[in-house]
């Protein structure tokens, strides 16, 4: 699938400045299509990067589903959508360097990924550090939302 329908925000990480190592693409966010107020899906397209035509595959991908306390796997997550007990967890985690961070519910960084969104480039992706972006999220996370 070529990349042209933005706008993305691709979170990766290069490691530490003390610390650096190669580059590992975590995900990508993309508005969700689905009615209402605004809200970021990671995109099941795969990683979003500036320059290039198609999509990166990400595996595992930082998304997690369960019903209750209980785990999904891909196929399974299709035919529980609709159940109430149904979650999505994302981890945005890099297996490099060990940085880690779950988030149970993922919406509460939709209003931080739409301040991201903001800053885009004309290709209207933006990639962003790991760590920026965790840092990121704790600072609007702090702050009363705007409206
Ligand atoms: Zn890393």
């Amino acid at each position: 699938m070529r990349i042209g329908e933005g706008p993305y925000v691709s979170v990766y990480c290069r490691g530490s400045n003390a610390q650096p190592h190669a580059k590992f693409r975590i995900g990508s966010f993309v508005p969700s299509d689905q009615p209402g107020p605004l809200r970021w899906v990671n995109s099941h397209s795969g990683y979003a990067e500036h320059g290039k035509e198609r999509y990166f595959r990400v595996v595992p991908g930082i998304s997690q589903w369960l019903v209750g306390n209980v785990w999904l796997n891909e196929h399974e997550r299709r035919d529980q959508r609709d159940n109430d007990a149904f979650r999505e967890r994302w981890v945005l985690g890099c297996p490099t360097c060990g940085l880690s961070k779950p988030y149970a519910e993922p919406a509460v960084l939709s209003s931080a990924i739409s301040a991201l969104a903001l800053l885009r480039s004309e290709d209207q992706i933006l990639e962003v550090p790991l760590r920026a972006f965790l840092d990121h999220v704790d600072r609007c996370r702090d702050t009363p939302e705007q409206i």
